[in-house]
């Protein structure tokens, strides 16, 4: 297994003046997992070069990107109440995005089996023209408008199992038939979109997939959703690279969320994303980092997702799923049904 790493020092020169969640200590815990997994010393390093304007354009509005890269050169502050930036926040936003395209371009193109994108800051929030929730610039989303414009791909998913909707991820593609988006999230909560309803426009209608789950569902919740939604889009859609927000503040002990997913879930929908992978699109899997706040709790999970890459790792069965997390499943597939030829409604 050939696997593929981004990571820079610069990630932990992005600082907040005052103690921050999002802080360089969270890429000690993703290396620490890296390693207990035995990924760290066999991986390519892969050196992240900064992304230039014709990148970041891909997905971002020009007037942002000239607007957000001269605010931040060389200052700090803030861009909104959550999102700081610092001397070191420039280099490193701009080597997250480069980064994370060349990883998916180097697994796409096979010289590389799967890759990990441990960057900082994190992307899945920012939108074509403003910065929010901790992200500048959308670093999944760069990478998938690389794997498109270069006609690499001409259909990409992007599943994102963060604990907050990846509004960004949603706006940049919301038009566009050829990205599925599907998100897991806890709502009512930050930033307040992805409900099941918000499913795209024009001829993406169908292609945003949104479960907005209550807080407080678990493991089984979770699969449920996968076995009966989102691994048939993916058989469906047929995509021809999944790219994964890997987010883990969904775990049960992350404090700036209520889910409670285990430690073994992100073993578990890696397995089943990889599998998908494996069967409609070569294997063409990687992943990026998002959120996850509690220190250990990343570490482990991060160390999960790389065993559940392993082909000889164990299935741990999860517990059933809940009627909560049944009936929003229920009530997402009831927006889908005009625009997919699967019948979602025959949950197991
Ligand atoms: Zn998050």
């Amino acid at each position: 297994m050939k696997i593929g790493i981004v990571y820079d020092d610069c990630f932990k020169k992005h600082t907040a003046r005052y103690d921050h969640p999002e802080c360089p200590e969270r890429l000690d815990s993703v290396i620490e997992g890296l390693k207990r997994a035995g990924v760290w010393s066999r991986a390519t390093h892969l050196s992240p070069v900064e992304a230039d304007r014709t990148l970041l354009t891909t997905v971002h509005d020009e007037a942002y990107i000239d607007l957000l890269l001269e605010k931040i050169d060389g200052r700090s502050g803030n861009l909104d109440a959550d999102t700081f930036f610092s001397q070191g926040s420039k280099e490193a936003a701009l080597k997250a995005a480069g980064g994370a395209a060349d990883l998916a371009l180097k697994v796409h193109a096979r010289e590389l089996d799967w890759g990990f994108a441990a960057v900082r800051p994190p992307g899945h929030h920012a939108e074509s023209n403003r910065a929010c929730g901790f992200c500048m610039i959308n670093n999944i989303a760069v990478a998938a408008g690389t794997l498109l414009k270069t006609q690499s791909a001409e259909r990409v998913a992007i599943v994102d199992w963060d604990v907050h909707h990846g509004n960004g991820t949603q706006e940049q593609f919301y038009d566009n038939p050829n990205v599925l988006y599907i998100s897991l999230h806890q709502w009512p909560h930050f930033p307040g979109s992805g409900l099941s309803n918000e499913i795209g426009k024009g001829e993406g209608k169908g292609r945003t997939i949104n479960f907005p789950f209550p807080a407080g569902l678990r493991d089984g919740d979770y699969l449920f959703a996968f076995r009966n939604v989102i691994l048939p889009a993916l058989a469906e859609f047929k995509p021809e690279h999944i790219l994964v927000s890997a987010g883990y503040d969904a775990h049960e002990r992350d404090f700036l969320a209520g889910m409670n997913l285990s430690t073994n879930a992100f073993a578990v929908m890696t397995q089943l994303l990889q599998a998908a992978a494996a069967e409609h699109c070569g294997g063409r899997i990687s992943f990026y980092l998002e959120g996850g706040y509690h220190l250990d709790a990343l570490a482990d999970s991060v160390a999960a997702t790389c065993n559940g890459m392993a082909p000889t790792s164990p299935i741990l069965e999860p517990d059933d799923p809940s009627p909560q997390g049944i009936q929003i499943v229920n009530q997402t597939v009831s927006q889908l049904a005009p625009y997919w030829k699967t019948d979602f409604s025959a949950l197991q």
